[in-house]
Formats: C-alpha cells, sequence, structure tokens
C-alpha cells in the first residue's frame, strides 16, 4: 500500500505543478490550462529524431527541397509567421526551427514539437494555394506546436499509464517513468489531434497570419478546397485534420478580433 500511497501523491503533485498553459492567450484568448507531465526537452528530443529520418528519407529519395522557388516561397512565409510566434510565446525565439519542403504528392504539412516544419509539395500544387492559404496552413501547424498539443496528448496517456499503475499496484517507479518515455517518442510523431486542439491551432493561426500580413479570410478558402479536394480520394492532411462545418464556422467568429492586426499589418508593409 505504501508504494500505491506515494505514487497517487506523486502523480497528484505532477497534475499540480504541471497543470499550466504553454503560451500567452494573444487577441484570440489561447491560455487553456495543460496537463504536462511529460517534459518539452523530451518530447522535443523525440521530435528532432523523427525529423532528422524524415530529411535523410526524402534526401535519398532526391525530394528534399528539389524545387528551388517553392522552397523560397514556403521559407519565406513560413519566417513572416515565425516572427509572430513570441507574441504567443516568447522563448519561442530560441527555437531551433526548421523548415523544408519534400517534393511528394501527399497533400499533408506538419510542424513536430519545438518548430520542425515539413510541407508537401502535393497540398500547394493539388489546392493551388495562394500565399495567404499557404500561410493559414503553415500557421495552423505552427499553432500546434506552439500550443504543444503532442506534448500534452502524451501526458495525458502517460498519466493514465501512471493511474493504471497506482491502482493494480504492479509498477514501480522505474515502470512508470519508462512510460512516459514510450509514449513521448509515439507522439513526437504526428498523430491525430483532438477537437479541441484542432479549434485552438485554427485560432492561434489566424492571429499568427494577420500579425504576419497575410489576410486571414483565406484560413476558410483552404478548407473549402480541402473539402472539395476529399470528394475524390482523401487527401492524408483530411486524416488528420477533420474538417467540420463548425470549424469554419469558429473561423468566422475569431474573424473580427484578427482583422485590425491584419489591417495593422498592412499598414506598416505598405
Ligand atoms: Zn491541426
Amino acid at each position: 500500500m505504501k508504494l500505491a500511497h506515494w505514487l497517487a501523491v506523486a502523480a497528484t503533485a505532477a497534475l499540480v505543478t504541471a497543470c499550466a498553459s504553454t503560451t500567452q492567450g494573444g487577441a484570440v484568448g489561447a491560455n487553456r490550462s495543460q496537463i504536462l507531465i511529460v517534459s518539452e526537452a523530451q518530447m522535443n528530443q523525440q521530435a528532432a529524431l523523427a525529423y532528422a529520418q524524415t530529411l535523410q528519407k526524402a534526401s535519398s529519395a532526391r525530394a528534399l527541397n528539389t524545387n528551388a522557388a517553392q522552397t523560397a516561397r514556403v521559407q519565406e512565409i513560413s519566417r513572416r509567421l515565425i516572427a509572430q510566434t513570441p507574441h504567443f510565446r516568447p522563448d519561442a525565439r530560441q527555437w531551433d526551427w526548421q523548415v523544408n519542403v519534400i517534393q511528394d504528392k501527399t497533400v499533408n504539412a506538419w510542424c513536430m514539437p519545438g518548430g520542425k516544419i515539413a510541407v508537401y509539395s502535393g497540398i500547394i500544387d493539388t489546392l493551388k494555394l495562394t500565399d495567404d492559404e499557404l500561410a493559414a496552413v503553415i500557421g495552423h501547424e505552427i499553432s500546434h506546436a506552439l500550443r504543444e498539443h503532442s506534448r500534452e496528448q502524451a501526458s495525458t496517456s502517460a498519466l493514465q499509464s501512471l493511474g493504471v499503475s497506482v491502482i493494480s499496484q504492479a509498477a514501480g517507479l522505474g515502470e512508470a517513468g519508462a512510460t512516459v518515455i514510450n509514449t513521448a517518442a509515439q507522439y513526437a510523431l504526428t498523430l491525430p489531434f483532438s477537437r479541441r486542439h484542432e479549434t485552438e491551432a485554427d485560432i492561434v493561426g489566424l492571429e499568427l497570419m494577420a500579425r504576419a500580413g497575410y489576410n486571414p479570410q483565406a484560413a476558410i478558402s483552404v478548407w473549402q478546397k480541402m473539402s472539395a479536394a476529399s470528394q475524390g480520394s482523401v487527401p492524408q492532411f483530411m486524416s488528420t485534420h477533420p474538417s467540420h462545418a463548425t470549424r469554419i464556422a469558429d473561423l468566422q467568429a475569431a474573424m473580427p478580433k484578427v482583422m485590425p492586426l491584419y489591417q495593422n499589418a498592412r499598414g506598416k508593409r505598405r
């Protein structure tokens, strides 16, 4: 009983100390409190490893940044978005951001924990994305990383495992620790996010693009294009990013908060 009791106390303590928001709210108010018992360093380390492997594979297939113009375009849009991330979390300034384009028909894009971005040429070419729309896609993905949604998912899973351990008294701390590390590895990769995470990534992304001078209305047209494209074969992006009518309604609702930021940014760029 003693070990179980100790574990329960430890789990409660971890919960109390780990409930925080990874970001400041910004104009859109994205500062929901999150359970974060898996360390950020652990997530970022796993992500960096998975990212390096992805790049290696693309490079071997001669599919890494092969279209110079497209790569430059993706990197410039990403640069402008990344420049706005300190509005949500100042530490993102020190992140080792990386942006690469993979030449592949896959209709997908993602940003791993710690700012490791990949855009597949398929999403740009298939959906014929404008700069504003591309900014909406990349901004959405960056926002998942800023909000550390992968880490939150890994933490929730780890906590559930820990709860099971406490009840069964089967696991010592060593085993619980191993579970945390395993789930971190699993979640550093791109698994589907929850609806709540999608909504957050949408509205944070909306603010990032507005502040960077990209028209937030494009976030709506990009989802409409995605829906239209999914009539045939389902793009991979859709499997990790379910499309809902409510998604567009939520974007519309947030529009008045970000349009002034866009107008302001446009004024400065002129
Ligand atoms: Zn998403």
